[in-house]
């Protein structure tokens, strides 16, 4: 069973028994919009999305867990963030509905970003309100809908539920990355759960320690926290998990090239075994 929306997303259930664990990828998306009408050269463009993490979990529905990955690319519509997190400054008419842009956003990696692959413009002209509504309304809602239906689907039927966040990182923090410099090397794995709040620290610990035994650097909420997707639908006191996990780029391709390397077999190998005590863990637990 699948749910598909053209260019958006794709959905797969569980095949076999269902366990309360739903994965999502939501920046590996590759479908550049005919509409995108960015100037930045595509190959600087594309540092921006998580290449292939959709594939490197594709053995989690064949585990019982629920997987949903995006089609289309982060740096079109970011899902990662809130609605309200949007640079007024990047359009060229009145929002209509209050905005509070963050930190990352003035940054240029709102909602919509304006900024790729550390300080390239991706934009020589405003945004049309209009515009920026169609990404909200086509992309960012249906992405939004489909996930939130599925964690409250499996959270109705088993009363527990955990949600892992799926991303890559590149492995040298950017001038405007949250280090608050560039050149800082990133460990090969990082959890975040906003510090403690959107799951049990047990399941982080947990998680942390099965990577750790197949070899790994794991560091936790450094330097990334988590983000809008691990907030919005998380509620660890009612046995609603929800843990964002950042696998470094370096482990799996080129990040330069986007293209993998030998080690991308023995990395997604070793998700699929994380997968594993993902999906025992939620069993047992
Ligand atoms: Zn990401």
């Amino acid at each position: 069973m699948a749910k598909t929306i053209d260019r958006v997303l794709v959905k797969r259930d569980p095949i076999g028994n269902e366990i309360p664990v739903v994965f999502d990828s939501p920046h590996s998306g590759t479908h550049y919009p005919d509409d995108f009408g960015h100037v930045a050269p595509m190959a600087r463009l594309r540092k921006a999305e998580d290449t292939f993490v959709e594939d490197i979990y594709e053995h989690a529905p064949a585990k019982g867990a629920h997987l949903l990955g995006a089609l289309f690319p982060r740096s079109y519509i970011d899902p990662n963030r809130s609605l309200e997190d949007l640079d007024p400054n990047i359009l060229d008419g009145e929002w209509p509905e209050p905005l509070a842009p963050g930190q990352k956003t003035r940054m240029g990696h709102g909602l919509i970003w304006n900024i790729c692959d550390g300080a390239i413009p991706m934009y020589d002209r405003k945004l049309g309100v209009d515009e920026v509504k169609n990404r909200v309304e086509t992309f960012y809602k249906p992405y939004h809908t489909t996930l939130k239906e599925a964690l409250d689907e499996v959270y109705a039927r088993h009363g527990r539920l955990w949600h892992v966040n799926c991303h890559s990182t590149t492995s040298i923090s950017a001038p405007n990355s949250p280090e608050g410099k560039a050149g800082i090397h990133r460990a090969d794995f990082i959890l975040g759960d906003r510090d403690g709040t959107t799951c049990d620290p047990a399941f982080t610990a947990f998680v942390r320690d099965v990577l750790a035994s197949l070899g790994y650097e794991v560091k936790l909420n450094d330097p990334f926290k988590g983000v809008e997707l691990v907030r919005a639908y998380s509620d660890p006191a009612s046995e609603r998990h929800s843990i964002q996990i950042e696998i470094n780029r370096t482990l799996y391709m080129d990040e330069e090239t986007l293209v993998p390397h030998d080690g991308y077999a023995d990395l997604k190998a070793n998700i699929t075994r994380m997968i594993e005590a993902i999906c025992e863990y939620a069993t047992r637990t």
